[in-house]
């Protein structure tokens, strides 16, 4: 693993960031990696994780301090949910989507808003982000979750499905449609859902190939009253919020799926050194060999476009979307591709749940299909190409 340990030198952390990252290292390897085949097993929610998580602080690396955080770099955040989902998917994916959900309101929130509704996240509450309906999955722009503006309040009305830690976020970022603008586009808009309002109903808990202890909850709002103050921006202002919501949460996306692949390739790597047939290990066999150099080489490209993109994060570029989709659809491309060849390698035993990696290539599989799926990616950046 000289070539990983080398890439992670180059990062030069501050001390700070490297007593941050041992503490992190030692809780995934002390306390969520053990774990994580009885969370799979069982479909359980990994709150022991989670309070692990928040004892640690996590959620306030990414909340200003003037609204109870503690923030360092986004790098640093991405290499925090690498080493958790490497651990463990289901608790990596609980983990980012908090800041998934809570960062555009940290972005567009009024001082009033971020006051109110970001020290609970800071503290270690979960988020959630709702955009997902029956009709609208790839085209988001088909939702029909609605808002209605009545006084002080907006009437939400709607259902949304597949949505992770929808059932128990204590904040939900929830996208809809202002009931008062007609063009289907510009009535999206997006507002902050809290925990405990009425008129809201967790309808199912999914049962899943992998990420089984990430709750994945089909919820609905019937007339749930919600304060106008609790809406970003202006009515219509949600798909500009969408769009540079993914663009930043896809970074973290593919820093979960860089995660598996990690762990994926560090067991297959072992495994074979192990196993012999024929009188030989399974490493000394040249084809085995080939495949192996062409997924490290993919992995190390792959972890230092997220540094590029994460440095362009840092500057404040605006218009890394298509970066942004570069890496969310070849992280998770090769985390899928990582696991399967693990699976190989480990022959008959890696199809048995004995050996993790039968593990990662189920919690693989997902991470091509959410925030986008890789085809709706492929387009985003083809046709990038088109001349004007
Ligand atoms: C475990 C899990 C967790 C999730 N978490 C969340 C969450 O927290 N919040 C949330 O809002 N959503 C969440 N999702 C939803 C996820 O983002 C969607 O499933 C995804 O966007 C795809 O939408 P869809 O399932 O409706 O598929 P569809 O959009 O119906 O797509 C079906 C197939 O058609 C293809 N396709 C669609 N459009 C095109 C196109 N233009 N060109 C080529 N091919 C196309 C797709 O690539 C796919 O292969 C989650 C889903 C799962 C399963």
């Amino acid at each position: 693993m000289k070539i990983f340990e080398q890439l992670e030198r180059q990062r030069h952390w501050n001390e700070d960031e490297r007593m941050l990252l041992d503490q992190v290292q030692r809780l995934a390897d002390q306390v969520i990696a053990p774990a994580a085949e009885h969370y799979d097993r069982s479909g359980e929610f990994p709150q022991k994780n989670v309070d692990a998580i928040n004892a640690l602080g996590l959620n306030a690396l990414f909340v200003p301090e003037a609204y109870g955080g503690a923030p360092m770099s986004i790098r640093l955040y991405l290499r925090v949910v690498q080493i958790i989902s490497e651990a463990c998917a289901s608790t990596g994916i609980i983990y980012a989507t908090n800041y998934h959900g809570m960062k555009p309101l940290i972005d567009v929130g009024t001082e009033e808003q971020k006051q109110r509704l970001l020290p609970l996240i800071a503290e270690g509450g979960l988020g959630a982000l709702a955009i997902t309906e029956p009709e609208a999955g790839s085209d988001a722009t088909g939702m029909k979750t609605s808002f209605t503006p009545d006084g002080d309040d907006i009437i939400v009305n709607g259902t949304k499905i597949f949505i992770t830690n929808g059932n128990i976020a204590d904040r939900i970022l929830l996208f809809g449609k202002w009931s008062e603008i007609d063009d289907p586009k510009k009535a999206i808009s997006a507002l902050i859902f809290e925990k405990g309002t009425p008129g809201f109903e967790v309808i199912r808990l999914e049962e899943k190939m992998g990420h089984r202890a990430s709750p994945t909850a089909a919820i609905a709002f019937n007339n749930a009253r919600v304060k106008r103050a609790n809406l970003l921006g202006n009515p219509g202002d949600g798909l500009s919020i969408l769009l540079s919501s993914l663009n930043k949460s896809r970074p973290s996306v593919a820093a979960h799926a860089l995660g598996i692949a990690t762990a994926a390739f560090k067991d297959m790597v072992t495994y074979i050194n192990d196993r012999k047939q024929s009188g030989r290990k399974i490493i000394e066999f040249q084809g085995n060999q080939f495949m192996l150099a062409d997924l490290a080489t993919d992995l190390a490209m792959a972890e230092s476009w997220l540094d590029y993109v994460a440095g362009l994060f840092e500057r404040g570029e605006s218009d890394f979307g298509l970066e942004a989709s570069m890496i969310k659809m070849r992280a998770s491309d090769l985390a899928m591709r990582i696991s399967t060849e693990a699976v190989q390698m480990h022959g008959g035993y890696g199809y048995c749940a004995d050996y993790r990696v039968e593990r990662l290539m189920r919690d693989a599989k997902i991470t091509q299909i959410w925030e986008g799926t890789n085809q709706v990616h492929r387009q985003l950046i083809g046709r990038s190409f088109i001349k004007k």
